[in-house]
């Protein structure tokens, strides 16, 4: 017998994580405002309700997968009478300040409360590879797991403070973002001067293979404070981004990304750091208001 989940929010999103309970046979009730985008799931067996409240009294484990916390909180606040007593895990992205004041209210209310974050694309949902982060209660989690990993083979339960899932979210989107604007710009330069994306592929990909190993030291010199630069100070690399910067310029791209880099690693070297690594740089990321 598997445990019956109400999932409220059928996005693109929510109706993956539905349509993974339902492939994996657990009884599953639905909710969405748009009622219409539950039509899929009814079809292979989901049990839909006009009002987020049916759907909650039908199951005690609630996923709730919404556009942000803003929403999500307006639907949940008229049910907390309805979702007292239950558990609620929340796999809405936000920042780690809404997860823990999302907390805060389910503890109010009696409800037992896991906060997630969902780091695939939903075509990816319910296979062995789908990346999901949890926190909150331990036992919570322990409880509930074999559902929970329904979703994603790879669900990794990070620690009790509820902001952990998206504290690990925004890391890996912060990275995330970063680098794909760094992708699409390092295209539109080399396009400047006619050079196609598919001859440019090959390199950027061929580069991709020091970030393993780039992580790994990084990972160390930020745990430690210690940045060793000899083979490649920050003064050298800084020179080497103002070209681009110039090159850039000069073709008519967007330089905002580019120049931002340059101002924190101006910084680093007005800190002292200018022999030191890249990973310096940390320093003055840090600390600004
Ligand atoms: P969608 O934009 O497809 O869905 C948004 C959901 O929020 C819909 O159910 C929508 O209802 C609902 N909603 C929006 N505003 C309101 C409102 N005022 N009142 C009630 N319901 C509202 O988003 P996704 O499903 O793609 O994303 C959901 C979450 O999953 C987000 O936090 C996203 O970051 C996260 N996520 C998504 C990924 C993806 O690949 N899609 C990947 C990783 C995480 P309605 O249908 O009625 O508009």
């Amino acid at each position: 017998h598997k445990t019956p989940v109400t999932v409220l929010g059928l996005g693109a999103m929510g109706r993956a994580l539905a349509g993974a309970f339902l492939k994996a046979g657990h009884p599953t009730t639905v909710w969405n405002r748009t009622p219409g985008k539950g039509d899929g799931l009814v079809a292979r067996g989901a049990v839909r309700t006009a009002t987020a409240a049916e759907a909650v009294r039908a199951s005690d484990v609630v996923v709730v997968c919404l556009y942000d916390y803003e929403v999500s909180r307006a639907v949940l606040g008229p049910i907390a009478a309805d979702l007292a007593g239950r558990v609620l895990v929340n796999l809405t992205s936000d920042t780690p300040e809404r997860s823990r004041e999302a907390a805060a209210w389910a503890a109010e209310q009696g409800i037992a409360y896991l906060d997630g974050a969902i780091l695939v694309p939903v075509t990816v949902i319910g296979t062995a590879d789908a990346l999901l982060f949890h926190s909150g209660p331990r036992a919570v989690y322990e409880r509930h797991e074999g559902t929970l990993k329904v979703l994603g083979g790879n669900t990794v339960y990070l620690g009790e403070d509820h902001g952990l899932a998206a504290v690990y979210d925004n890391a890996l989107l912060d990275f995330f973002w970063t680098s794909m604007s760094g992708l699409v710009h390092a295209f539109a330069l080399a396009g400047a001067d006619g050079v196609k994306g598919s001859e440019l592929a090959p390199y950027l990909s061929a580069l991709l293979s020091i970030f393993p190993p780039a992580i790994e030291s990084t990972a160390v010199e930020v745990d430690s404070g210690e940045y060793p630069g000899e083979e490649a100070p920050l003064a050298t690399e800084a020179v080497n981004v103002d070209h681009i910067i110039h090159a850039s310029a000069h073709r008519g791209l967007d330089v905002g990304a580019l120049s931002g880099i340059k101002a924190v690693l101006d910084r680093a070297i007005a800190k002292g750091h200018g022999a030191d690594g890249w990973t310096a740089t940390i320093e003055a990321v840090r600390g600004v208001r």
